[in-house]
């Protein structure tokens, strides 16, 4: 039975991908911050089987007990600051726990080291954001980075670190360059959870509008399910390399709101929807369109959820979940 260590396990891609180790058979544990963390009930009751061990990507004795407790096979380093507004007003936690908490994990890693036939292989969460302001479209493993907040200066930290212990010492490291990706489970305070949120609020008659920043920057949504499933299969090719994940598609959030409103037949979403600077962020990520082609090519993997599907998705669970809590 292989053993999986998973940092970030109460975040959105954390839940999907224990549940994808699970249903392949993995021992899978995952990584909790914090005395009584309440995420913990959560995730421990989703997923039954889980194992949660204490640890923090700020502390590196916690890091090293972990992976020597567990001897995993494989590591996903999911646990990160991953909120680029936060990012702006707490740089320095950020660059400590999404940038210096990679070079940390590395290290543990390292430094147990796992057997010679059988050594640890890791899995980086590095991200579209690293390509901020864009020198080409669409952005593949060739295009340089121009991060355009703390959160994408401190992913470039944690990917050229995972590059650099991949090639000073040989480990099977991966990154993986996730563009934009969604779902029920995403946190409320991205921007496709806050309006599929919203607008099944305004449906059920709970909430007449919702404010918003930027909409006319454009991303390239995926589903967090699929995502998770090349972070598996990353770690099952021989060599490690680097990877975009991504769909190859980019849709506005003006776009976002057409998809989201359609889902409960609204055609006119203005009236609905009024901006404010306060969500406007001090250097904005305009365009993100991702190619998959090397990921489909060594390993055969594309998504499987387009934007449309996935807004409806994401609409009609958070038109279940609230209806679920208006009731009871
Ligand atoms: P990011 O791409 O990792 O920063 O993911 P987000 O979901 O936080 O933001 C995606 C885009 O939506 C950015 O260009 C934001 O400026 C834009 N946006 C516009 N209004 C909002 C808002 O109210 N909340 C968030 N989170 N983003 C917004």
């Amino acid at each position: 039975m292989k053993r999986a260590l998973i940092t970030g396990i109460t975040g959105q891609d954390g839940r999907h991908l224990a549940g994808l180790l699970l249903g392949k058979g993995y021992e899978v544990f995952g990584m909790i911050r914090g005395q009584a963390n309440p995420k913990a009930a959560i995730v421990q009751e989703e997923l039954p089987e889980l194992n949660l061990l204490d640890g923090d990507l700020q502390d590196l004795s916690s890091l090293i007990a972990v992976v020597e407790q567990v001897q995993p096979d494989e590591v996903y380093n999911l646990g990160a600051i991953s909120y680029v507004p936060l990012s702006f007003r707490q740089p320095e936690l950020t660059a400590d726990i999404t940038g210096s908490g990679v070079l940390r994990m590395l290290e543990a890693i390292r430094v147990v080291g796992g057997t010679q036939n059988n050594p640890i292989r890791f899995y980086q969460a590095s991200s579209s954001e690293m390509f901020g302001k864009v020198r080409e479209t669409p952005q593949t493993e060739l295009t340089p980075f121009h991060p355009r907040s703390p959160y994408g200066t401190a992913k470039v930290f944690g990917y050229y670190t995972t590059v650099n212990y991949r090639e000073s010492y040989g480990l099977h490291a991966s990154n993986g360059i996730l563009f934009n990706h969604g779902g029920p489970l995403r946190g409320l305070e991205f921007v496709e959870r806050k309006v599929s949120n919203a607008v099944a609020r305004i449906t059920l008659g709970l909430q007449s509008g919702l404010t918003l920043g930027n909409l006319d920057s454009s991303r390239d949504w995926g589903f967090a399910g699929d995502y998770v499933e090349a972070m598996w299969l990353m770690l099952q090719q021989e060599s490690p390399d680097d990877y975009v994940v991504a769909t190859g598609r980019t849709h506005s959030i003006r776009q976002l709101l057409d998809a989201a409103f359609a889902a409960i037949d609204i055609d006119d979403w203005e009236p609905y929807v009024t901006t404010d600077a306060r969500f406007l962020r001090p250097a904005e990520v305009d365009l993100l369109i991702g190619d998959a082609t090397k990921a489909h090519r060594v390993f055969g993997w594309e998504p499987k959820t387009d934007f449309g599907s996935l807004v409806r998705m994401m609409v009609e669970a958070d038109i279940a979940a609230e209806s679920a809590k208006a009731d009871g």
